[in-house]
């Protein structure tokens, strides 16, 4: 994990960018069923907080340790 590049947003480069894990639940017995999409699943639900970007995980851009800027 550590060894991951950072992942920004394709639209701006902001590196504030979320994703969406969706959990199912029965919904009589509220009993964990599965997580329909995790939080590294390539099609999960991706968000950028700078510009408000919306996409898929799979879109974000790997930003590599040597490009990386300083903040
Ligand atoms: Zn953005």
């Amino acid at each position: 994990m550590t060894n991951e590049p950072e992942l920004r947003c394709p639209s701006c480069g902001s590196n504030q960018v979320t994703v969406t894990e969706e959990t199912k639940w029965m919904v009589n017995t509220m009993e964990h069923w599965c997580h329909s999409v995790k939080a590294h699943d390539a099609d999960a639900r991706a968000d950028c907080l700078a510009c408000r970007w919306q996409g898929i995980r799979a879109q974000l851009t790997a930003a590599h340790q040597a490009t990386k800027e300083k903040p």
